[in-house]
């Protein structure tokens, strides 16, 4: 038995100023997979809970990675990642997530190879998450949801100036996301774990320096890489997402201090907790999800899928 009280907070368009709504869902039996399937559309961030207008609209992120649909490409490269630890900046709440941000005046900190053609400056890398375990990625894979996915967001410095000129543009941004799964504590991810607390409120920025995102990376080299968009506005259809197949692990704890920050400023008085900030699932359209790996070479199972099935989705 499930009862679930919701509380809702709508912010109004350019004004950061906040309605405050309260919905009850009825008290109702469920099974484990299809209740979680709802409950997570349920708790969607009320940014997404009004259509919100997509320029283009046939190419958005994220999407569900059907397995028998992708298509293995052996002309697909290995992907060359150079972090340098010495770029971090700065961590800032937006009131979304938080992001960690990283000086991108030059090239040390870059991604190329993969499916990209040019190199790619690392700007800055944020997750997403839900407020259970059960929920909280924006990409799936057979319809399979992680608790929560980081993206490492690169824009394109051989063609543009800068990252709001790449953003608007075809082949502008290269995201590099990874799922996160619940298990053991991460060592390298806790020294961003221990600076979140300052950064609990929306707008507060904190520095945030000598962190090298490469810890967070699976050593296998597998990925499946699609052309998609932002998953928050502008919704700009620029990204060549690569999504890495297997997850890294993070422990209940770790993810328990993202629940713990602020979709809030501090002088707001409901302060509501950051959690469920992905946003839904978009229709795959006319695209194919290629593949670095050939899946009949190293059949993935479901226990390196591991996470909670949600039951069936609409097609995509
Ligand atoms: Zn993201």
């Amino acid at each position: 038995m499930v009862a679930l009280l919701t509380v809702v907070t709508i912010f109004a368009k350019n004004t950061g100023r906040a309605v405050r709504c309260i919905r009850w869902t009825a008290v109702r039996q469920c099974s484990l997979a299809t209740c979680a399937y709802k409950l997570r559309h349920e708790q969607m961030h009320p940014l997404w809970q009004t259509p919100v207008e997509a320029p283009g609209g046939n190419r958005q992120s994220p999407i569900n990675i059907h397995l028998r649909d992708s298509i293995f490409d052996p002309t697909l490269q290995p992907l060359s990642i150079r972090y340098d630890a010495r770029t971090c900046r700065q961590i800032w709440n937006n009131g979304y997530s938080f992001l960690v941000e990283y000086d991108d005046s030059t090239n040390k900190s870059r991604i190329c190879g993969g499916p990209l053609v040019d190199h790619y400056r690392l700007s800055q890398f944020h997750f997403h998450w839900g407020e259970n375990n059960l929920w909280g990625s924006e990409h799936t894979v057979d319809s399979k949801v992680y608790p929560a996915e980081l993206h490492l967001v690169h824009w394109n410095a051989a063609k543009y100036t800068k990252f709001e000129e790449a953003i608007m543009e075809n082949n502008g941004l290269a995201v590099l996301a990874v799922f996160l799964k619940v298990g053991k504590r991460h060592e390298g991810l806790q020294k961003l774990v221990d600076a979140l607390p300052a950064v609990r409120h929306k707008d507060s920025v904190v520095e945030f320096t000598n962190f090298d995102p490469t810890c967070m990376l699976p050593t296998c080299p597998d990925y499946w890489t699609y052309e998609g968009s932002l998953t928050t506005p502008p919704l700009t259809e620029s990204v060549s997402w690569i999504i890495k197949k297997r997850p890294i692990e993070v422990s209940h704890d770790q993810l328990a201090v993202f629940r713990s920050l602020l979709f809030t400023s501090a002088d707001e008085q409901e302060q509501k907790s950051m959690v469920n900030n992905f946003r839904p699932q978009q229709p795959l359209m006319n695209r194919t999800v290629r593949s670095s790996f050939s899946p009949f070479l190293g059949k993935i199972t479901s226990s390196e899928v591991e996470s909670v099935p949600l039951g069936r989705r609409s097609k995509q």
